[in-house]
């Protein structure tokens, strides 16, 4: 059988290793990874029969995901990576990344054009495209607040969609990418960001950072990200250390009345008012915690010493060895609590 024709600006790799392309660091591999370094090559890409499989992976930097095992069909990059203002408004631009853009990276050409809004979300690992997936949100900030538009290619229609925020279904860690993982590839995302910041600077010892820092009266937006910056390469591991996602489970919202009783239980419990005054969010981390799992192993799988939250690959752990722990530790937290708690990462080649 001849090839069929593939469009130029793309790497086709069968039975790739996908080791390197996850921060868990886990073995696995894809029947077919396809690299593609123009988005122009997209819809051709995506019209191949090989590739038109529902069971399509779209992978960024791996920082969101576990391999519980292989990947069931192929696998999609973008290596896109371009940054630029679009349109300068004065006292705020608007700006466009390409979704295989390093995030941390383009936070930074952000804060060395002037602009603001970005610098709480310093540091996040991944790409420009994933972003969007989980409304990503660190130290009082969700990315749904900057963004202007998401550019998506909505694989069954075969079109380019221009989505401002409101049709992104934006929620905590969550959005309309994230609920229907097959339907859309984010091809760019581009952001509202102001000349003029209003910084947050109330929130996990950010301002405790700056002092230290030596940064006395009003910082820059910079200097906020580089406060930031320093607090989470203490707090979190570094996955080229040590393999991790990030936080591995969402902090579970509950009713009202459960947290209320809970607390009456444990007042030193933390649980946060949200927008619907029926619910309160509890703090999964605290969860966790009380159920002692904070430095335990399983082998090589286990919970970081220094945050109950990360799941740790201490070296040779595989995916279901650390689904398997996770799986222990929210069954713990539901006889414990009766809460149940939720990955944040995506589940590959298991389920929840
Ligand atoms: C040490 C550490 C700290 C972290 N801290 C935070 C934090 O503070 N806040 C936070 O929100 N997250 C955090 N994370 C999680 C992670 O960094 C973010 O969710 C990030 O946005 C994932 O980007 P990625 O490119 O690695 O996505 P991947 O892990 O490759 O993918 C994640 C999901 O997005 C989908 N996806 C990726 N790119 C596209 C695209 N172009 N189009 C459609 N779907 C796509 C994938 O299919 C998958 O479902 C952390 C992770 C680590 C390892």
């Amino acid at each position: 059988m001849p090839e069929p024709s593939r469009p130029p600006g793309c790497r086709y790799t069968e039975d790739a290793r996908l080791d390197a392309r996850n921060t868990f660091g886990v073995a696995a591999r894809a029947p077919l990874l396809v690299e593609i370094a123009d988005a122009a090559a997209l819809p051709a890409v995506l019209a191949d029969p090989a590739l038109r499989d529902d069971a399509l992976l779209v992978l960024g930097g791996g920082s969101n995901l576990l391999f519980a095992g292989d990947a069931p069909g192929p696998v999609l990059a973008l290596e896109t990576r371009g940054m630029r203002v679009l349109a300068d408004h004065g006292d705020f631009a608007i700006v466009r990344a390409d979704a295989g853009a390093s995030w941390d990276a383009f936070v930074r050409w952000t804060l060395s054009q002037g602009l603001a809004g970005l610098e709480n979300l310093a540091l996040i690992p991944g790409t420009v495209g994933a972003a969007p997936i989980q409304n990503i949100g660190a130290y009082g900030t969700e990315v749904r607040e900057r963004i202007h538009v998401v550019e998506a290619f909505e694989r069954d229609a075969g079109e380019l969609r221009r989505m401002a925020p409101d049709r992104c279904a934006f929620a905590y860690r969550d959005s309309a990418f994230k609920r229907e993982p097959d339907r859309y590839v984010v091809t760019a995302v581009e952001f509202a960001l102001p000349r003029t910041p209003a910084l947050r600077l109330d929130y996990a010892g950010i301002g405790e950072e700056l002092a230290a820092m030596g940064v006395a009266g009003t910082p820059t937006p910079t200097q906020v990200a580089d406060a930031v910056s320093r607090i989470r390469r203490r707090k979190l591991p570094d996955p080229a250390v040590l393999g991790n996602a990030g936080s591995f489970f969402k902090n579970p919202v509950v009713p009202a009345a459960q947290a209320e009783a809970l607390q009456a239980d444990d007042p030193s419990m933390p649980a946060f008012r949200g927008d619907d005054p029926a619910t309160r969010k509890l703090s999964a981390a605290w969860l966790i915690d009380r159920c002692g799992w904070k430095g335990q192993r399983d082998g090589a799988a286990g919970v970081a010493a220094s945050h109950a939250l990360v799941l740790v690959n201490h070296g040779g752990a595989t995916g279901a060895q650390l689904l398997g722990l996770a799986r222990r530790i929210a069954a713990s937290v539901q006889a414990r609590f009766g809460v149940a708690i939720e990955p944040e990462p995506r589940i590959v080649g298991d389920r929840w």
